[in-house]
């Protein structure tokens, strides 16, 4: 299968952006989930960037599936994949009755586990390349192409535009692997404690189930509007 040539003049985009970046002297990395429809935007990377790092938010409460999946891809694609994980100890993540946090405050537990670990790459580089699309929820759709962070840096979302159609066309043409829990009827595939089978279509619709919360903070907290 061809790729269309909407998504090729996204790709020839996203490469003279990452070139502007070079151009300027700007630092860059970019971060993901290891999710299959994560691996466009890896893919695209991996051919332009591929010195750039990846990195991977380790929260110690990630599926194994998940795990094997960033290491295969890692491997797949050559990619320079970096873990980043929280300061404070998983013993130190306990409320009042002994339970970690993402039982009562799921809030903090991402904060903990996801936000603040983020906070000395944003920091450290001055732009942070990350794969939020506008069709996924409210907050993303919300989002411009480049926005700042909090830390004086730029976020640039290069996947923005992609609609979940031409993210699927794009794994079909090249091929690309699978998330193994995809056969399994998992859709946006997080932390386990927080990630369920959607009963709905709803992308993200298994994640913090029963909860208000749709955002673990990275989109939220590290965005400066
Ligand atoms: S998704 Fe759940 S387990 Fe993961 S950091 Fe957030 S609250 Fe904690």
């Amino acid at each position: 299968m061809e790729l269309t040539s909407a998504i090729q003049q996204k790709i020839l985009r996203i490469k003279d952006h990452v070139q502007e970046f070079r151009n300027e002297g700007r630092t860059f990395f970019a971060s993901s989930s290891f999710q299959t429809h994560s691996l466009p935007m890896l893919h695209v990377l991996s051919r332009i960037a591929p010195e750039m790092p990846v990195y991977f938010i380790q929260t110690g409460f990630h599926f194994p599936e998940t795990l094997k999946f960033r290491d295969h891809i890692a491997a797949t694609f050559r990619l320079n994949v970096v873990n980043v994980e929280s300061h404070v100890p998983k013993v130190q993540q306990r409320d009042a009755k002994g339970k970690f946090f993402f039982t009562s405050d799921p809030d903090y537990c991402c904060f903990l586990n996801k936000t603040q670990p983020m906070q000395p790459l944003l920091e450290r580089f001055d732009v942070w390349v990350n794969g939020v699309r506008a069709d996924q929820n409210a907050n993303r759709k919300a989002l411009q192409e480049f926005e700042h962070t909090p830390q004086g840096g730029s976020r640039y979302h290069p996947m923005l535009d992609w609609s979940k159609q031409e993210i699927w066309q794009y794994i079909s043409a090249l091929e690309l692997p699978r998330h193994p829990l995809d056969a399994e009827g998992y859709v946006s595939i997080g932390c386990e404690p927080c990630t369920v089978k959607p009963s709905i279509g709803d992308e993200r619709g298994g994640r913090w189930l029963g909860q208000s919360k749709n955002e673990c903070g990275l989109h939220t907290e590290l965005v400066s509007k």
